[in-house]
């Protein structure tokens, strides 16, 4: 083949070999805090009530076909996801500045945003787009893929395992005018730290200041505190301030829609007296690049999503729902911390309680986690991200003492 001696073999994802080492694991007492998905107090994948009571609704339709969906997406869907992110009385949404299309879940809305940006961003000619270090691995895959270069600005703090928010906002105002940076709207991956909403004002200030251009990644609206209005506080603020920016909108984890890929991309430019018409030229962009990549986007997760997102009585469901998620993580949060003290391990665990969401940035070392693998069975990635998840009333104990164990 021409290509024997040009394609190299690539790295195995370190997350699916972490998976299939854990699940070769014969010890029954094994625990899995890899994985990136909501189980319950069984570390059972949990199907959302309010999914299964719109199910039930549209498999009792005997309409229901399986037609291609708009190149846009199903609007029944779109339009609420603006509501949900932006707010209901959003200005951006009442003066027709926003464009919505439905991706195939948020690394899909990731992707169409790199790639929009990739050919119509020339703010600056470096065009770089600012990462937080560390943020989520595919970060950096999909925006390489449309081929925008890739800085970085400072965001965990080693020391505090909190926020290393001078590094960060120093990076963020000497970075060339009109920059790209990428920002976690909430509930960071994979450190569970977030800025405070003073931190955000300030940051917002600098990114006036040089003219940066905001992209937001939002994959745990409501997941990560139980209010849907909380955990999208940040993305709201920036478009109260007149910022256009763009959104990646994932229902994987708020929804456990994880396989079926809903998710939204948004794009809201600032208040001008042509937004409109501004907005239209993009849309029809936007529209041109989603028809090349999928064509249309597939129509059972958005379909369930749009289901509950226009009836308030499912609506109200799915909030019990999330705080069930939510609550269950906040209790495991609270109960690790407790027990690492109360076991006197060395260090200090308020971060495990401070930060939010999924995961939790435990401080522990690569040779830590290596050896928690190996005399404990207990699995988690070599950065020390654990899932809050994966922990439950079960096996917390177990986990508490062999990470005591390890740190000694
Ligand atoms: N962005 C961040 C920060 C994430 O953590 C994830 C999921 O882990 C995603 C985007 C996208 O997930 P999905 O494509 O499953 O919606």
């Amino acid at each position: 083949s021409f290509l024997e001696d040009v394609v190299p073999q690539a790295p195995e994802d370190p997350l699916f070999g972490l998976m299939a080492a854990y699940r070769k694991d014969t010890y029954e007492g094994k625990v899995d805090l890899g994985i990136g998905a909501y189980r319950d107090n069984n570390a059972k994948p949990w199907v959302l009530p309010v999914v299964k009571m719109a199910d039930e609704i549209l498999r009792s339709d005997p309409n229901l076909n399986h037609e291609y969906l708009p190149i846009a997406g199903l609007q029944d869907f779109t339009q609420p996801s603006q509501r949900l992110i932006l707010g209901p009385d959003s200005p951006a949404i009442k003066d027709k500045r926003t464009v919505s299309l439905q991706t195939i879940s948020g690394t899909g809305a990731v992707h169409l945003g790199a790639l929009f940006l990739s050919k119509f961003y020339k703010a600056n000619t470096d065009r770089a787009v600012y990462f937080s270090s560390p943020t989520w691995a595919n970060h950096n895959q999909i925006f390489s893929n449309v081929s925008l270069p890739i800085k970085t600005y400072p965001y965990f703090s080693a020391k505090t395992k909190g926020l290393d928010f001078d590094g960060m906002m120093s990076t963020i105002s000497s970075a060339p005018e009109g920059s790209i940076i990428l920002l976690h709207a909430c509930a960071h991956n994979p450190t569970g730290v977030d800025p405070t909403q003073e931190q955000w004002k300030k940051i917002a200030v600098v990114m006036r200041e040089r003219s940066h251009f905001p992209f937001f990644d939002c994959a745990y609206q409501g997941f990560a505190s139980g209010d849907l209005a909380k955990d999208a506080w940040a993305v709201r603020y920036f478009v109260e301030q007149g910022f256009e920016l763009c959104i990646a909108q994932s229902y994987a984890k708020n929804f456990g829609l994880y396989g079926e890929r809903a998710g939204c991309f948004h794009f809201v430019t600032g208040a001008a007296p042509d937004a409109e018409k501004t907005i239209g030229r993009i849309a029809s962009q936007l529209t041109i690049l989603q028809r090349s990549e999928i064509s249309n986007p597939p129509a059972y997760g958005a379909r369930i999503a749009a289901l509950v997102l226009n009836d308030d009585k499912l609506f109200a469901e799915w909030e019990a729902n999330l705080r069930t998620m939510s609550g269950r993580i906040i209790d495991m949060r609270k109960a690790l911390r407790s027990k690492l003290e109360e076991l006197g391990t060395p260090g200090t665990w308020n971060h495990i309680t401070d930060q939010i969401g999924m995961f939790s940035f435990t401080g522990l070392n690569e040779k830590q986690v290596l050896t928690l693998r190996e005399e404990s069975h207990v699995y988690m990635t070599k950065n020390g991200r654990i899932s809050m998840a994966g922990l439950n009333t079960q096996n917390i104990d177990y986990f508490a003492k062999a990470v005591d164990k390890v740190v000694r």
